[in-house]
């Protein structure tokens, strides 16, 4: 009798072990669930779909379900959400849309659960003005929000000024992005591009602070200089709707009024079904997994962003959500669920964001994180243009490998800087033109 390969979650990781399973295993049972009535899409590309540069939906998928029942021969039951683990019987237990309900059995199981998003305990965060971008349907109810308040024939006066993106006029619409991470600028560059003015909140002294604050300077000098506004160090404490105009109220007293706003202020892992099963956690809340993406028991394996990987740095346990990582262990995780043994070495978190004509790139450490790492840390800049402003000057402090620091300026079009002994860490800025590609990762 063929194995039975069971796989929660069908989008990054979730369908990238089914289909690396099938390629594995050619007799299995693979059964896919997801909960969603879409699977094997580019989380990455929505914001870009809401701003049109990608012009049709269609686009945001990776494949289809026809391409896989019929050619991977997987068994996917969209809108069926598994709400169980029981490892002593090695079946989950599911409801499908129409709240019908059953269970199955497995030999292996893959847990791709990907995460859930954080949510402030803000009054009127639920109201009908603000949505997240996560998923398909997130942006079908964007869309569906843009249509009604967006007038047609505003449309299109964005300009472009050499590489940057400006506003010549505004259709008078307003939108608040709460979260200055990747996704909520992507967003933010994202509806500025259809002349929509974004006000982005973050209650941290920096945008993306998974960077080091100078690397994310021009992203927020980009952002303004294209007509949007960026409050730093402020959070919403309230949100109050009359009709189809918001108000968000803040914590410094500021008011913003807002006729679509988009949640992103951070995921976590989604393991409440791996916890609830007795399925071990790391120190970082994440499934821990070992190098093969196996869980502490046996016969299940966990992929992508619900689980911890190996931080080349530093062998730190670490759980980053990114898309490459998410993937690549999907991947792993089907092959070897499907009996063969691959191993994730780890990953450095790399990433890259371009916002309004600026892109900032990251990988393996970031100073700070160096730091508190506890690594002797040594800072170089270097640019490609003569002309270097003083402003970003730094003095390497002490290191075994006594890096030098290069004056650079913002205004180069290439800057990039590198921290640490061993040069494990480098962050660059790039000021690239406004039509180039969204951010991508590679773990
Ligand atoms: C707007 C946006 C932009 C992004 N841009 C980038 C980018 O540019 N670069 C990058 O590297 N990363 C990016 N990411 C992150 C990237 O999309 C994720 O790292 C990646 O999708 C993680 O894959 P995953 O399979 O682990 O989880 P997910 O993609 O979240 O998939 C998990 C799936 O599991 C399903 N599920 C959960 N619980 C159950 C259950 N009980 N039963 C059945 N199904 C269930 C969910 O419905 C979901 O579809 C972006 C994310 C978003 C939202």
């Amino acid at each position: 009798m063929p194995q039975r390969l069971v796989i929660l979650g069908g989008v990054a990781a979730g369908a990238s072990a089914a289909a690396k399973a099938r390629r594995t295993n050619k007799g299995a049972e693979i059964v896919l669930f997801e909960q969603d009535p879409y699977m094997s899409f580019a989380n990455c590309g929505l914001p870009y779909y809401i701003g049109g540069e990608i012009p049709t939906r269609a686009s945001l998928f990776v494949s289809d379900p026809f391409t896989f029942e019929i050619r991977f021969n997987i068994d996917l039951l969209l809108e069926t959400a598994v709400v169980a683990i029981d490892r002593d019987k090695k079946e989950v237990a599911f409801r499908g849309p129409d709240g019908e309900s059953g269970s199955l059995g497995y030999d292996r199981l893959i847990i791709a659960t990907g995460t859930v998003p954080i949510v402030p305990p803000v009054e009127g965060i639920d109201g009908p003005h603000v949505f997240f971008c996560r998923t398909v349907p997130d942006v079908n109810a964007i869309m569906e929000r843009l249509d009604k308040i967006l007038p047609r024939d505003m449309e299109g006066l964005r300009e472009t000024e050499g590489s940057r993106l400006v506003m010549r006029k505004q259709t008078g619409v307003r939108s608040l992005i709460i979260g200055g991470g990747y996704i909520g600028l992507e967003c933010a560059e994202q509806l500025i591009h259809r002349g929509i003015h974004a006000t982005v909140v973050e209650a941290r002294d920096q945008l993306m602070g998974v960077l080091d604050p100078e690397v994310v300077r021009p992203v927020q000098d980009g952002i303004e200089s294209a007509g949007g506004r960026v409050i730093l160090n402020d959070a919403v404490a309230r949100i109050e709707t009359w009709g189809d105009r918001s108000i968000a109220f803040l914590e410094s007293g500021l008011e913003v009024k807002f006729d679509l706003a988009i949640l992103a202020t951070g995921v976590r892992p989604n393991v409440e079904l791996a916890q609830k099963a007795g399925i071990q956690l790391g120190a970082t809340g994440a499934i821990a997994v070992d190098a093969y993406q196996r869980t502490s028991d046996p016969a299940i394996y966990a992929a992508g962003d619900n689980c911890e990987s190996i931080h080349l740095s530093t062998d730190d346990s670490v759980n980053i959500p990114l898309a490459g990582p998410a993937n690549k262990r999907g991947r792993i995780a089907g092959h070897n669920a499907a009996l063969n043994r691959l191993r994730m070495r780890g990953v450095l978190g790399t990433g890259i964001v371009r916002v309004c004509g600026m892109v900032a790139a990251g990988t393996g450490l970031t100073e700070k994180a160096a730091q508190q790492a506890g690594t002797d840390v040594a800072v170089s800049y270097s640019g490609t243009c003569a002309n270097a402003s003083r402003r970003y000057r730094r003095t390497a402090r002490s290191s075994s490998t006594a890096a030098s620091a290069i004056a650079a300026t913002w205004r180069n079009r290439f800057c990039s800087k590198t921290a640490g002994p061993t040069c494990a860490t480098s962050m660059a800025v790039l000021h690239l033109p406004a039509r180039s590609t969204g951010r991508s990762s590679h773990g």
